[in-house]
């Protein structure tokens, strides 16, 4: 028997083991195994990635693709739940059916943290999250997006959408 560092037997080695060949032979082989099977290493930005449905990436305001409008109807309720506090909505009157739209619509992107609570409890399903995951700024100023920049027509976004029905 010998003594480990702390003074408790272990048991002893023979002097195969010793030499500790079969160890350093059964860890190259895995080595080599490894070495010739297929990656898994994406090549980006060359190779590009379609995001499935499930993804969540950046938060957008849906727009109808016939009336150019947007189906916010500036009920708060995304800017209450957001746990980041991301979102702005200024709410204004309008002659539409929906009497009420986001005059000003803002998301601090440097704040959201994709959690999709704002998904999760948009009554109109108005405030989605896209597969936009490319987002990128060199002053801080440019990290609030207004309605310029979230608003997109619904048929751009028809994935998420259709995963949303499904799920609800
Ligand atoms: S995804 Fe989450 S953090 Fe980002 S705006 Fe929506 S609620 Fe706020
Ligand atoms: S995006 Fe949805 S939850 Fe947010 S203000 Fe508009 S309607 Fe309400």
């Amino acid at each position: 028997m010998m003594t480990n560092g702390n003074g408790k037997t272990g048991p002893k080695l023979t002097l195969w083991e010793k030499l500790y060949f079969p160890e350093i032979i059964h860890g190259m082989s895995i080595t080599i195994r490894a070495f010739f099977r297929p990656k898994f290493t994406r090549q980006y930005p060359e190779e590009r990635w379609t995001p499935p449905p499930v993804f969540r990436g950046r938060p957008v305001l849906v727009m109808e693709d016939e009336t150019k409008v947007e189906r916010c109807v500036a009920c708060g309720l995304c800017a209450r739940v957001c746990p980041s506090l991301a979102i702005e909505v200024q709410a204004a009157e309008t002659e539409l059916d929906k009497e009420r739209y986001p005059e000003r619509f803002e998301i601090n992107m440097l704040r959201c943290i994709f959690c999709g609570f704002c998904e999760e409890v948009c009554p109109e399903e108005a405030i989605i999250m896209s597969k936009d995951f490319e987002i990128t700024f060199t002053d801080p100023r440019d990290a609030i997006f207004g309605k310029e920049k979230l608003l997109i027509p619904a048929s751009h976004l028809k994935d998420r959408l259709e995963f949303l029905k499904q799920y609800r």
